[in-house]
């Protein structure tokens, strides 16, 4: 009898998903040949075989039941596999053009998987001017456990070539940079570090896959904080790395796996309803980024504007090259260096709100030496042109108008 069940289960099973996959004959094998915005929206979902739901439902489990053991459909326990993870995983990978995607718990538990491919001795090259918990999470967690980081300077790729030797395993880097908005070359490193046999990983958080995809410049893994852009609306903490390697696909599940920084399905959901409007929203940061990066540069009380859009920006010419354009993430300094005023300007916008974080449809204002940058030390901080009336924006996808007047009334 229960034989017979699970026989007419499968059958009735197979029917459901022919018949689906009769509507959609092949959405994931167009899914290379389709726009941009197109495959947004369809990446990685088809309906779910069971219901036929346009939107992948949020399996809420923490295990499966097995048939018989060791005979399941594939799912055992949802820290190894969850169908709403599964689908979410798909999707980061035909978003960013690679084979495989892995979701975690944050951006810094994706990073952190990375760094676990490495073993005591091996060395890092990273890129010096990057995300403040990425600094902290090489310096003081990694480098008890062995690891070597050298940072440095990457806007010329040549710079990482003094540094390489025997032991080096792994460049890891960030372009555009947070929160100075340099660029770097990812076609000229992805060079250097075939000829020398060396990973390179990079964090593609602020341009996200609408402006610029590393795999296809020859990047051997992608990272995200997929608690920015990709979620999009302030409400989830995620991260996830892309990739084409078969083997290193396996490795970083393993240690997915193993160490088990995985995102629950409820997250899952949120980031694959936050993709679909990813290229709207892009578009809108890009155009709200751009009237704002012109209306600081003319401020009579501004004075430094860090935006990869200028065309004096010293990294132009590679921004424009790589990118299909230039974002909503930019910085600035006042003329008056003073960390009092800065301060009262931080508190005085009413509509950008004083917060870490970026990415969202709402637009934040943020004070990278006493925030997201507080744990980099400040001499180091300072030498790398992180000065105390810094000033980041994350400019959301409000009218720019009501923007502008915001800032106009907050710098005074
Ligand atoms: C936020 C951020 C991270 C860390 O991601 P979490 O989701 O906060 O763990 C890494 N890199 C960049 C560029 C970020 O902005």
């Amino acid at each position: 009898m229960a034989l017979l069940d699970s026989f007419i289960l499968v059958k009735v099973e197979e029917l459901i998903i022919s018949s689906y996959s009769g509507y959609f004959p092949s959405l994931h094998l167009l899914i290379n040949t389709m726009k941009q915005g197109t495959k947004f929206i369809h990446a990685g979902v088809e309906p779910d075989p069971s219901t036929g739901a346009i939107m992948t439902p949020i399996y809420q489990t923490s295990t499966y039941v097995q048939e018989a053991p060791g005979q399941h459909k594939g799912y055992e326990y949802a820290r190894s596999q969850n169908p709403t993870r599964t689908v979410l995983e798909k999707a980061f990978a035909e978003i960013e053009n690679g084979k495989h995607g892995l979701a975690f718990s944050s951006g810094v538990a994706a990073t952190d998987a990375v760094v676990k491919l490495l073993k005591p001795g091996d060395e890092v090259i990273a890129i010096n001017d990057m995300y403040g918990g990425t600094y902290r999470l090489f310096s003081k967690i990694f480098e008890k456990y062995g690891i070597t980081f050298h940072y440095v300077s990457m806007e010329n790729a040549d710079n990482i070539r003094h540094l390489i030797n025997n032991n080096t395993k792994l460049v890891w880097t960030e372009t555009p940079t947070n929160p100075l908005m340099n660029v770097c070359d990812i076609a000229a490193l992805a060079a250097i570090c075939k000829e020398h046999n060396l990973l390179l990983c990079v964090d593609n958080t602020f341009a996200t896959p609408y402006l610029q995809n590393p795999l296809d410049l020859g990047a051997d893994i992608v990272m995200h904080s997929v608690t920015k852009y990709l979620g999009g609306h302030s409400d989830v903490i995620q991260g996830c790395l892309v990739m084409n390697d078969d083997t290193l696909r396996e490795q970083l599940y393993f240690i997915q796996k193993s160490c088990g920084a995985v995102p629950g399905p409820m997250d899952c959901f949120l980031v694959l309803r936050g993709i679909k409007t990813l290229h709207v929203r892009m578009q809108r940061h890009c155009e709200n980024g751009e009237k704002i990066a012109h209306y600081l540069k003319g401020h009579p009380k501004v004075g430094k504007v860090y935006w990869c859009g200028f065309e004096d920006h010293p990294n132009y010419e590679i921004a424009k090259k790589q990118m299909r354009g230039f974002g909503g993430m930019m910085s600035f300094t006042l003329k008056d260096d003073n960390i009092d005023t800065a301060k009262k300007l931080l508190s005085s916008t009413k509509l950008f709100a004083l917060a870490e974080s970026l990415g969202g449809v709402e637009s934040l204002i943020n004070h990278p030496s006493s925030m997201t940058h507080a744990s980099i030390p400040r001499e180091e901080r300072i030498k790398n042109g992180l000065v105390d009336s810094l000033i980041r924006l994350s400019v959301g996808i409000e009218d720019v108008e009501d923007l502008i007047e915001d800032l106009e009334q907050a710098i005074g």
